[in-house]
Formats: structure tokens, C-alpha cells, sequence
């Protein structure tokens, strides 16, 4: 038991899977220290789910008591391969764990892709969200017509925003110039684009129905609808199609089976080609083959909603054909065929790709602390890392802890109590540290 209470892990990312690893982690032993890039924890909790979404938001509330632990201590925005490296945090604690996500957005690799007015879903999720990343992100919605591509979870999130009332919007924690552009926002009409059926959607039925059933906006469908009951095909051809929407308010069509083919415009985005595509049965899923029928859809702004991607980090083996980490049961090998690293391991979206919900994480981070556990025994002599704060201070990284943070998001509640909505999040890590009187620059910061 002794031994095991010197058990020192260092976990990299506080968002859902870093903090369900520090929790299994816990609750065998270990202590742990959780590194975070940003001023505030929680990941996709914070700056991913929509702010519409509430109730998921307040998952919040039991990651903070995973973060109260005892032997658990945040280092918030310090970040790992720029303040402290892979390798040093290896050196001073028994085991790391990577837990960074897949902050990044796949790309359709067609033309126009770049154009203004063509932007993925991660930075217009950032930007609703008040992501510190989003500082700088602008998006014209002065065109009548949006399209998004794709058909996930985070395709619908970004329609509803775009067409929601915004009375509704308001009293939530969204990003005040994300809800004052979208205040002036002259859209109309969003087209959500598949290349495949309505069987095929990757959304969930629940996050479709939320959508058709939003006050003053009319969902239709068009292309390909399944013969094939199930479920979801039942409930999208229970749809009307999109030439029967009544023609006042806002829309939501959603149009299956076409494949983006290229971004049209000169200077900016005015509209999307596409393909129509037939379906066809191949061993692993249903594949889209085109028919060589193409339409231009006209459109002010596209968003690709494709699914996030992971990125590498440095000091961390990376598998570019998947944009993940190579593992065996969280343990991270050199290559994909390769040996395991000593004492490095791997959890969450980094791991496994970019899919399931909050709460999949779970099962993933104690796989990963099952692995761990496993090996303690090839540790070594166990390392003392009690005080990482020096290390931290000595490089002046201007860290926060969990009191710090503590203090930061009881302050966002009240900003919000005083504005009428759930939160008002800090900014940035300068307009953070500022309200808590620290240094702008350099020197010591953080408790520990
Ligand atoms: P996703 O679920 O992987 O959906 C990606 C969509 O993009 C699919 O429709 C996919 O179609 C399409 N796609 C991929 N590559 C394409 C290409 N080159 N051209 C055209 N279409 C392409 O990704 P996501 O929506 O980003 O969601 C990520 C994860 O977060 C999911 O597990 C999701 O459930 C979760 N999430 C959940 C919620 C919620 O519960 N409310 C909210 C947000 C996110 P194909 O199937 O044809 O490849």
C-alpha cells in the first residue's frame, strides 16, 4: 500500500478522458498530476458541446469532483512539447498518460476548400463555444444559404445554432460575439449534405428530432431516401421533402447521397458543387459511387463537418494514416507493429479516433489504468515528483491550479447571474490571470 500511494502519474489533457483516467487512477493508488494546455479544464465539455446543450455541459460538475480528489493537483495552462516536454515529465514521474484529443478537422481535399467562407466545424464550434483558439475566427453570414457536410452529431450542433432563436440562445453560455453575429446573421436556409443514406447518417435520431422540433424552423429531406426500415430511415422519410416546406421561417434540409466535389467562388464562397452518388453493398459498409450527375448548390458559407483529427505531439509516436497515437490497450508502442514505450500510454479521442460520446471515454481510460496497473511492476525505483511547480516556476510558466480555477469559474457564473445567461467565459489565459491579479509575463504563479 505504501508503495502503491508513491505510484506518480502524470496525465496530459483535463478534458473527459484525462480525468476519468485520473479518477481510475485514484482509486488505485497512484497520485496524479493533470497538465492542461488551456487556463480552464474539461475539454469538449467546455469549448465542444453546444451551448444550447446544457444539460450535457453540466457533466462539468462531476469532473470537478474528480479534480477535488485529494491526490489529484491540476497544472492548467502549461503546455506540454512548448513549457515542459514529453520526455521531461517521463523522467520525473512513473507513467504518462496522453490525453490531448483530436483538436484538429479532416479535410475534403477539393478544390476551393480554402476560399474564405469555407471553414471546418471545429473552428466554428470553437467560436460558438468562446474557445481562447477562436480569438480571431470572423464568419460572414450574410448569404441567405448555408451548407454543412457531413451528417454527425456536430453537423446537426452546428445547424441548430445557426437557426435557432436566439432569444433561446442568449440565456446559455455562448460566446457573446458569437451570438451578436449571429444576431445580424441573414441565413435562411442550411443544407446539410451526405454522401450516403439516411441508414448511414452518423448522427443520433434524438439530436434529429431536437432539431425538427425547434420553434419556427421546418426540416425537409431530399436525395435518396432508405426502403430499408429501421428507425432512423422511418423517422427522415416521415420528413416532408424539401419542395413541400412551407416557405416562411427558417429551413433545415437535409440532402442525401451527394458527395462534395468542389468549393465555388473567386474571392469567397458562392456556392458547392456535388455529385449524386447510387449506394453499394461492399463487405465492411454501404459505399457511395458516383453517378456523374453534378449540381451547384448556391451558398455564402460552407462548413465541412467530416469529424475532428488528432495531431501529433512531440516526445508521442504517431500513426498519420489514422491521426492517432499506436497503442495496445492504452500502452503506446513505437509504431503500430512495434514495442510498447516504457511508462507512456494513451486514452481518449488520441487513442482511439474521434467518436463516441462523453461518457465512451470511461470504459477507454480504464483500459488504458488496467494496462498501467499491469505494469507497475517494470517501474523501476518510484520517482518523486512532488513538486513540478518548481520546475514550472524556474521557466516562468504562469500555471493555475485547481483553487485558481475554482475562483475562475465561480466568477463566470456570476458574470453570467449579472447578464442573464448560465456563464460568461474568460476570454483567454491573459484576461484569466488578470482577474486574478497575476503577472502578464513571466514569474511565478499557481499554489503549488
Ligand atoms: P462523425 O460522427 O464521424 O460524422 C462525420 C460525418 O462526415 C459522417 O456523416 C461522414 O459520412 C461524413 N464524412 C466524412 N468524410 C467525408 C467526406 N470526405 N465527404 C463527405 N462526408 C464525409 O463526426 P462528428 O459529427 O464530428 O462527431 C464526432 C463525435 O462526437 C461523434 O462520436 C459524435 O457522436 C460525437 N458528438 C456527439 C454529440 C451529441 O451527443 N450531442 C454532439 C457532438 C458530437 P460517412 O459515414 O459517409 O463517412
Amino acid at each position: 500500500m505504501e508503495e502503491a500511494r508513491n505510484w506518480s502519474v502524470a496525465v496530459i489533457g483535463a478534458g473527459p478522458a484525462g480525468l476519468f483516467a485520473a479518477d481510475a487512477l485514484v482509486k488505485r493508488g497512484a497520485a496524479v498530476d493533470v497538465y492542461e494546455g488551456g487556463f480552464a479544464p474539461y475539454g469538449l465539455v467546455r469549448y465542444g458541446v453546444a451551448p444550447d446543450h446544457q444539460k450535457i455541459k453540466k457533466t462539468q460538475l462531476a469532473f470537478e469532483k474528480i479534480l477535488r480528489k485529494s491526490r489529484v493537483r491540476l497544472f492548467a495552462n502549461v503546455k506540454i512539447g512548448h513549457d515542459v516536454s514529453v520526455g521531461e515529465l517521463r523522467e520525473r514521474y512513473d507513467q504518462v498518460v496522453v490525453a490531448v484529443g483530436s483538436p484538429g478537422a479532416r479535410t475534403m481535399h477539393i478544390p476551393g476548400e480554402n476560399l474564405p467562407g469555407s471553414v471546418s466545424a471545429t473552428e466554428f464550434v470553437n467560436w460558438y463555444n468562446g474557445s481562447p483558439d477562436s480569438r480571431d475566427s470572423v464568419f460572414d453570414l450574410s448569404a441567405r444559404r448555408a451548407v454543412i457536410v457531413g451528417m454527425g452529431n456536430v453537423a446537426i450542433d452546428v445547424a441548430r445554432i445557426l437557426v435557432r432563436e436566439r432569444g433561446e440562445l442568449a440565456t446559455t453560455d455562448i460566446a457573446p460575439r458569437a451570438l451578436e453575429c449571429l444576431r445580424r446573421s441573414k441565413i435562411e436556409e442550411v443544407v446539410l449534405f451526405a454522401r450516403r443514406g439516411p441508414n448511414q447518417a452518423a448522427f443520433d435520431i434524438k439530436e434529429v428530432r431536437e432539431l425538427a422540433s425547434l420553434a419556427g424552423v421546418s426540416v425537409g429531406v431530399s436525395g435518396y431516401v432508405s426502403k430499408r426500415p429501421t428507425k432512423m430511415s422511418e423517422f427522415i422519410a416521415g420528413l416532408p421533402r424539401t419542395e413541400d416546406l412551407p416557405r416562411d421561417g427558417k429551413r433545415v434540409v437535409l440532402h442525401f447521397c451527394q458527395s462534395p466535389k468542389a468549393i465555388l467562388g473567386e474571392e469567397s464562397v458562392v456556392g458547392i458543387k456535388t455529385e449524386r452518388n447510387h449506394l453499394v453493398e461492399s463487405a465492411l459498409r454501404m459505399k457511395p459511387v458516383g453517378s456523374g450527375e453534378f449540381t451547384e448548390h448556391e451558398a455564402g458559407l460552407v462548413v465541412r463537418s467530416i469529424g475532428y483529427e488528432g495531431q501529433p505531439l512531440e516526445g508521442v509516436p504517431f500513426q498519420y494514416d489514422t491521426a492517432s497515437v499506436p497503442h495496445e490497450k492504452g500502452r503506446v508502442l513505437e509504431r503500430s507493429d512495434g514495442k510498447p514505450v516504457p511508462g507512456l500510454y494513451v486514452a481518449g479521442w488520441i487513442k482511439r479516433g474521434p467518436t463516441g460520446l462523453i461518457g465512451t471515454n470511461k470504459a477507454c481510460s480504464i483500459e488504458t489504468v488496467e494496462s498501467m496497473e499491469a505494469d507497475l511492476d517494470q517501474v523501476g525505483p518510484l520517482r518523486d515528483a512532488s513538486a513540478p511547480g518548481c520546475l514550472l516556476r524556474e521557466r516562468g510558466v504562469r500555471f493555475l491550479d485547481l483553487e485558481d480555477w475554482l475562483a475562475l469559474d465561480a466568477a463566470e457564473l456570476k458574470r453570467g447571474k449579472a447578464s442573464g445567461c448560465v456563464r460568461r467565459k474568460f476570454a483567454d489565459a491573459d484576461e484569466a490571470l488578470a482577474f486574478l491579479g497575476r503577472p502578464s509575463r513571466g514569474a511565478a504563479s499557481g499554489n503549488i
